[in-house]
């Protein structure tokens, strides 16, 4: 058979498709060619698209299961779990013509007009009318209907602000590149762990170096301000941290000058007072005033905590001061010493299948979800081998053919599961858990394929735990933690009840979409839970109660500096997109220190420059949106304190209330929507400080 033929009906399958043989080297070897000729297909219906009379336009008409999309996806999927030469040259390749192609959609005025004639004269019912408003609102907030002038006004910013969100990170890369630190006294770093030792130690061979080198980057500085047990090291790291891209040359405090003022300019042509307006537009918090007032009673709550945490440093390594650069030793140390629990013990009790077992149970308690492990389509490829007799294995072939240095396949380890409620199918559940070479080192859930008409959802989670050589696998809790947290976005997707991927838990406001995630977690924390489900790898005990109580102790451990210090970082986010903006370098510099000075603890370092590598903001994203971190977290204690307070954490009541009036909702409201049909109310403070031992 044709193999493109062949590789259509595969991406046309509406049940699991046949992974394996979309990876199999027959099929990369034309995938290029197909997504060219998906590519041009795809832009021949979207000219003919804009030339349908307004009076034929209907909801139908924006419907669509792009084949494009979902076999470049797929691509990129296996791109990001192995990492290979072959398919990062057919994205490279693809990838600017097709964002070309989405931008021209993007900025099409006859395809908003359209949009909008549907969603005011459409007949459309409530699920469509949303979707329809979103979709314009989208397009309005690109800056579509403004006057052409404007629009290129707009283009041109958005253009600038790319350009100096790349310069701002390329000044902090530049900074940093060039930052190192030699190490040769074992005896400082004797509280290391031999991890962080190792990774040093290979830094200075790379360099042809004795002893160990300590970079700019985050892993070693945190190895340095944790362990190293020489202050006035950490407080030279911490002063290095402050001065990464001010040097003249590279000087991002120029930069930030520019971003603010076009942000401001942006927000203005598109009709909002700031920037921080505009950022929230899209976002569950209404206002900055609703987040600064928030954070405002949160941080004064947590100083009581924040200040009682400082002092028990102090009393304990009986310390005359305790400057803000000796603060993750003491705190580490702290903790190791005073509430000492051992790790490698706990982890006894998270073997990775019971675990797995564990969470597939609470959500069936919770929820009523069914989980099963289906056994994913034979590959046809394989068949006509056996047949032709020739080699059975087409990945020790696929391993010589296209120079990979790994033995086995990226499909060793996966697991594929049906997820059903009620007796109806909801999505399969694809999971691939362990570590592998060439597989991005960190955890996340994602969609795979969305349902449209038939075509069966497909929504998975990827981790890195350590397996090992006997197959054993013991999680530490940060494990477990990250497994539940992926999970909990799974099932966000998977309950959605809506047919319209659309309005899928997936794409809800972006401060609303870590509360199933950050919530689920709490079952697996749960002391409660625990004593039900946790049980020891060979002899089956329980988790023994001193582990439990320290667990619980642990709680809530540095709770007031971490409160404090996520409101320092927000206010500083949020009042420079809201105020009147810093015009010089003194004014952002003096701006910035007021800010430390109203909400930290520490008094003022010699040396302070937080915003000049400060990248989340200025280059992430996550401009007047850093306090989305917090926000969820209050929310997602909100619900949980629900659970609590029903007496029991499966509470059918309160699980069947958050299933309907949230989860199952996806993104058919508005999240300030969502949460008022379980609250009754707006968001409130109490359940997160209480949670967070502040009150
Ligand atoms: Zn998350």
């Amino acid at each position: 058979m044709d193999i493109k033929k062949q590789i259509l009906d595969a991406l046309q399958n509406p049940d699991f498709p046949d992974l394996k043989f979309l990876y199999s080297p027959e099929v990369l070897a034309v995938s290029e060619e197909i997504l060219w000729e998906l590519l041009v297909e795809e832009q021949e219906d979207f000219q003919k698209k804009l030339k349908i009379p307004d009076e034929d336009i209907s909801f139908e008409t924006f419907e669509d299961f792009s084949i494009l999309d979902y076999f470049f996806w797929l691509l990129e999927h296996y791109q990001w779990v192995n990492n290979d030469e072959v398919i990062r040259k057919i994205i490279e390749n693809f990838e600017p013509k097709y964002i070309d192609f989405s931008n021209e959609v993007a900025y099409s005025k006859r395809y908003y007009e359209m949009l909008k004639y549907c969603f005011q004269n459409g007949s459309l019912d409530a699920e469509q009318k949303r979707i329809m408003e979103k979709s314009v609102e989208v397009y309005e907030i690109r800056g579509i209907a403004l006057a052409e002038a404007e629009q290129a006004k707009l283009k041109k910013i958005n253009k600038d602000l790319s350009e100096l969100g790349q310069n701002f990170w390329n000044n902090v890369l530049d900074s940093q590149k060039e930052f190192e630190y030699m190490i040769s006294n074992e005896d400082i770093i004797s509280e290391m762990p031999d991890d962080d030792k190792l990774v040093a130690k290979k830094k200075a061979e790379e360099k042809k170096r004795e002893w160990y080198l300590f970079d700019a980057s985050q892993s070693a500085y945190a190895a340095i301000m944790k362990y190293c047990s020489d202050k006035s090291i950490r407080a030279y790291f911490y002063t290095a941290r402050n001065l990464f891209a001010t040097e003249e040359w590279r000087n991002n405090k120029t930069v930030i000058l520019k971003i603010l003022e076009l942000k401001n300019e942006k927000a203005k042509l598109l009709g909002f007072p700031n920037y921080a307006e505009l950022s929230l537009h899209f976002k569950m918090a209404e206002t900055p005033d609703q987040i600064i007032d928030l954070f405002g009673e949160i941080s004064e709550k947590a100083r009581p905590k924040a200040q009682a945490e400082l002092n028990e440093i102090r009393e304990y390594f009986n310390l005359q001061e305790l400057v803000v650069s000796d603060l993750s030793y003491y705190a580490r140390k702290l903790r190791e010493e005073k509430y000492a629990l051992d790790d490698k013990e706990l982890k006894k009790y998270f073997e990775f299948e019971k675990v797995l077992e564990w969470m597939f149970e609470i959500v069936k308690r919770l929820y009523g979800i069914e989980i099963k492990k289906i056994q994913p389509h034979p590959n046809p490829l394989l068949k006509e081998r056996e047949q032709t007799s020739e080699p059975l294995s087409p990945w020790g072939e696929r391993i010589q053919e296209w120079g990979f240095v790994w033995e086995g396949s990226i499909f060793d380890d996966i697991q594929v599961y049906e997820v059903s409620r009620n007796g109806k199918f909801l999505s399969y559940f694809f999971t691939d858990f362990f570590y592998r070479p060439f597989k991005r080192q960190w955890a996340w859930a994602n969609i795979l394929r969305e349902n449209f008409r038939g075509n069966k959802k497909i929504v998975l989670n990827v981790c890195n735990f350590q397996k090992w050589a006997d197959g054993t696998t013991l999680l530490t809790l940060w494990d477990v933690e990250t497994m539940f947290h992926e999970f909990g976005h799974a099932t966000h997707e998977m309950l959605s009840r809506s047919e319209h991927s659309e309005l899928s838990g997936f794409h809800v406001e972006w401060d609303f979409v870590e509360l199933p995630s950050q919530l689920l977690e709490n079952w697996c924390r749960d002391p409660e839970g625990m004593k039900i489900f946790a049980s020891h790898y060979q002899t089956w005990e329980p988790v023994p109660e001193d582990i439990l109580q320290k667990l619980e102790q642990l709680d809530t451990f540095g709770s007031g500096q971490f409160v404090i210090k996520q409101n320092e970082y927000a206010m500083m986010d949020m009042s420079l997109h809201t105020g009147i903006i810093p015009s010089s370098e003194s004014e952002l510099d003096t701006h910035v220190q007021k800010n430390y000075l109203k909400n930290s603890l520490f008094p003022l370092s010699e040396v302070y420059n937080p915003h000049t590598s400060f990248s989340h903001i200025f280059d992430g994203g996550y401009a007047a949106g850093y306090y989305s971190y917090m926000w969820a977290e209050i929310i997602e204690k909100e619900v949980w304190r629900a659970f609590k307070d029903s007496g029991d954490i499966f509470s059918p009541e309160v699980s069947k209330k958050f299933h309907d009036t949230i989860l199952s909702q996806g993104t058919t409201k508005k999240a300030s929507e969502l949460f008022r049909d379980f609250f009754n109310r707006d968001v409130e403070i109490d359940a997160f400080l209480s949670e967070k031992g502040l009150i």
